[in-house]
C-alpha cells in the first residue's frame, strides 16, 4: 500500500492545516470535515498506517495530547459539554486516511454524533470465552517498538 497520505503533506507543511498543537512527535489540527464544530485530529509526525505500526510510546503521547486538548476545548469558545475520543483502525472500522489519527470530538446535547451498544447483553460465558481469547493474544502480541 502506498504510504503517502495527505497527513504526511500536512506534517511537512506542504498542505495547509489549522494547527492547534505541535511538538517533536505529535501534531494536532482541525478536521476539514468536522463531525461537530471544533473536531480535532491528533496525529504522530512519523507515519504509521495502523495501530500495529504505531510505536506505543508515540501512541501514549497521542492520548496525552488528546487529553490536554479535550480540556482546552472545554475552556475554549467551542461549544463543548462532553468529548469523545475515537480512532478508526482499518477500513472496516471506517479508517479513510492511512496515517494513524485520534479524533477529539466536542459534544453538545442533540448533536447527532454517537456509537450504539448492542441492545442485548451476551451470556457471561460468551464474555468470559472472548476475554480468555483476547488475554492469550495480548500475552503474545508484540506492539511495534521504536525503530
Ligand atoms: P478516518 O475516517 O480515517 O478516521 O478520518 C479521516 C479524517 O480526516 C476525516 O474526519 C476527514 O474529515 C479528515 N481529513 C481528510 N482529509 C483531510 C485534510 O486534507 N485536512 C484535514 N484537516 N482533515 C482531513
Amino acid at each position: 500500500m502506498d504510504p503517502y497520505t495527505i497527513f504526511a503533506d500536512i506534517v511537512a507543511g506542504r498542505a495547509p492545516s489549522s494547527k492547534v498543537y505541535e511538538d517533536e512527535d505529535v501534531l494536532a489540527f482541525m478536521d476539514i470535515r468536522p463531525m461537530t464544530p471544533g473536531h480535532l485530529l491528533v496525529i504522530p509526525k512519523v507515519p504509521a498506517r495502523s495501530l500495529a505500526e504505531l510505536d506505543p510510546v508515540i501512541g501514549g503521547k497521542l492520548f496525552q495530547v488528546a487529553q490536554r486538548l479535550a480540556a482546552a476545548l472545554r475552556e475554549s469558545e467551542v461549544r463543548c459539554d462532553g468529548v469523545n475520543l475515537f480512532l478508526a483502525d482499518g477500513v472496516t472500522a471506517g479508517q479513510e486516511v492511512f496515517h494513524v489519527h485520534l479524533h477529539v470530538i466536542p459534544r453538545t446535547p442533540g448533536d447527532g454524533f454517537g456509537l450504539r451498544n448492542r441492545a442485548t447483553t451476551p451470556p457471561r460465558a460468551d464474555l468470559d470465552y472472548l476475554a480468555a481469547s483476547i488475554r492469550g493474544a495480548a500475552g503474545r502480541a508484540q506492539p511495534n517498538a521504536a525503530s
